[in-house]
C-alpha cells in the first residue's frame, strides 16, 4: 500500500499531469486515461476518487457534496480545469450530456423489434406510453407466461 508519507502532495501530481490547452481553457490530462469512459486517472490519491476530474475538483475547489457527480461543462471528459467542473446530479450529467435523448431516439428510429421482426402497424399493440411493442413478440411472451403457469398448476394442484 505504500506509506502515506512517500507520496507526493497532490497538486504537484496534478501539476504534472497537465497540459493547459490556451484557446479552450482546458486542463488536458495528460496521465492515464480510460478506455471506456475517456476519463483521466489519478490513481490512489488523498481524494474520495482516483478519477482525476474529481480529484483536481477536490484538490482545488473541496469536497465534492455526497451524491452529486462531477459536469464536464466544456463536454471535454479529459479535462480537469475546475472552471470548468461543476458538480451535478446524475441526472442531470446525462440529460446535459444528451445520453437520454441520444438513446430515447435511437430507440424510435428502429425499424424492427430487439428479434427482427418489422414495426408495422398490424404488428404493434397498442400503448398508452408511445413506446412500440411487437406484437409477435408480445403474443410470445404471453403464450409463454400461459404454459408456465399451466405447469405450476398442474405441480401443485392448484384448482384442480
Ligand atoms: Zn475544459
Ligand atoms: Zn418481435
Amino acid at each position: 500500500m505504500g506509506r502515506r508519507g512517500a507520496w507526493k502532495p497532490i497538486t504537484e501530481r496534478l501539476w504534472s499531469k497537465i497540459m493547459p490547452e490556451p484557446n479552450s481553457g482546458c486542463w488536458l490530462w495528460v496521465g492515464s486515461i480510460d478506455k471506456n469512459t475517456g476519463y483521466g486517472h489519478l490513481g490512489k490519491n488523498e481524494y474520495s476518487s482516483a478519477l482525476a476530474h474529481r480529484a483536481s475538483y477536490e484538490c482545488f475547489r473541496g469536497p465534492i457534496p455526497v451524491g452529486l457527480v462531477i459536469d464536464h461543462k466544456c463536454r471535454v471528459k479529459s479535462c480537469v480545469n475546475p472552471d470548468h467542473l461543476e458538480p451535478v446530479t446524475h441526472y442531470e450529467n446525462n440529460v446535459r450530456g444528451g445520453v437520454y435523448d441520444a438513446a430515447a431516439k435511437e430507440k424510435k428510429s428502429r425499424t424492427h423489434c430487439r428479434k427482427g421482426h418489422l414495426y408495422e402497424p398490424s404488428n404493434l399493440v397498442p400503448s398508452k406510453s408511445g413506446t412500440r411493442v411487437c406484437r409477435i413478440c408480445h403474443r410470445a411472451i404471453a403464450i409463454a407466461f400461459v404454459s408456465r403457469r399451466r405447469v405450476l398448476i398442474k405441480e401443485n394442484n392448484y384448482g384442480a
